[in-house]
């Protein structure tokens, strides 16, 4: 067995999970997410640099968390997301272990929130080149430009609304989008709506999405809906200097305030 395996032998047999929410290799040699009740079933976890999904998005789900002990593989996105839920009030109740294998392949078993942060904080991932440059890119357009670029690009949307399904900070019980009475949002795929849709996406996401990019990845148009929300977060660190999935601390920028804001319709 791995030491990765074995860790978590370990903690089904000492009582300290129940459940393991982890990756397998799947048919087509791809990691997919698994769950794991018992420690015979460990020999399946795998931890690659391949195992890019974020994983916390289970921890909305109400078979998850019915499970109670529950021990979760995270890479570095999946710990900023239980950072930033954490700073939400989502988790309190989940009794957690959190995992993950550090740069020198050592395996990291966390118990409390407190010690996922402080990893964090010693190693806060920056933006890939990839996505680095095509915010560059979008940054020398103009105004008239860059809507017109995501215009073009959202048109090609089709609704399937992946990209929040796949989302760990998108976990409300009933979206607007499935509103109907009103109807705030046309349900159809056209350029308007889906701009609507996206708009209203990414600002409910303003400040706390934690650039997993897991959103862009799962698209199946290949719209790079990821890029919205880093922008919008790199715009906020620089107004309000808060960074996202960083702290546990409650109070993330969009939803606090302070009596001495420049802006005047807050006071
Ligand atoms: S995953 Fe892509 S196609 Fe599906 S709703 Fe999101 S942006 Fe649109
Ligand atoms: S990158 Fe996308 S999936 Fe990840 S937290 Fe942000 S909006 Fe959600």
């Amino acid at each position: 067995m791995t030491p990765l395996q074995n860790k978590v032998a370990v903690l089904f047999e000492n009582g300290t999970i129940s459940l393991m929410i982890g990756f397998k290799t799947a048919i087509n040699k791809l990691p997919v997410p698994c769950f794991i009740n018992n420690a015979s079933q460990v020999e399946q976890l795998i931890f690659t640099p391949e195992c890019k999904g974020n994983l916390s998005v289970y921890l909305h789900k109400i078979e998850v968390k019915q499970a109670q002990k529950i021990g979760i593989l995270a890479n570095v996105a999946t710990l900023r997301s239980l950072v930033q839920l954490t700073s939400e009030n989502q988790l309190g109740a989940i009794e957690k272990t959190v995992i993950t294998i550090n740069a020198q392949n050592e395996v990291l078993v966390f118990t409390s929130m407190e010690e996922v942060e402080q990893y964090v904080q010693a190693n806060f991932p920056a933006y890939t080149d990839e996505d680095k440059k095509l915010l560059e890119h979008l940054n020398s357009l103009t105004r008239t430009e860059r809507w017109q670029y995501w215009t073009e690009q959202f048109s090609a949307c089709v609704k399937c609304y992946a990209c929040r399904a796949v989302c760990p900070m998108c976990y409300c019980s009933s979206c607007t989008v499935e509103s109907n009475q009103p109807q705030w949002i046309k349900v159809s795929s056209e350029t308007t709506g889906n701009l609507e849709w996206h708009t209203m996406r990414a600002m409910h996401l303003a400040g706390r999405c934690i650039n997993c990019g897991e959103c862009g990845r799962i698209c199946p148009v290949g719209i790079p809906v990821h890029l919205l929300t880093a922008q919008i977060n790199l715009d906020i660190e620089k107004e309000f200097g808060a960074k996202t999935g960083y702290s546990c601390k409650s109070g993330y920028a969009m939803n606090t305030f302070k009596p001495g804001d420049k802006e005047q319709f807050i006071k």
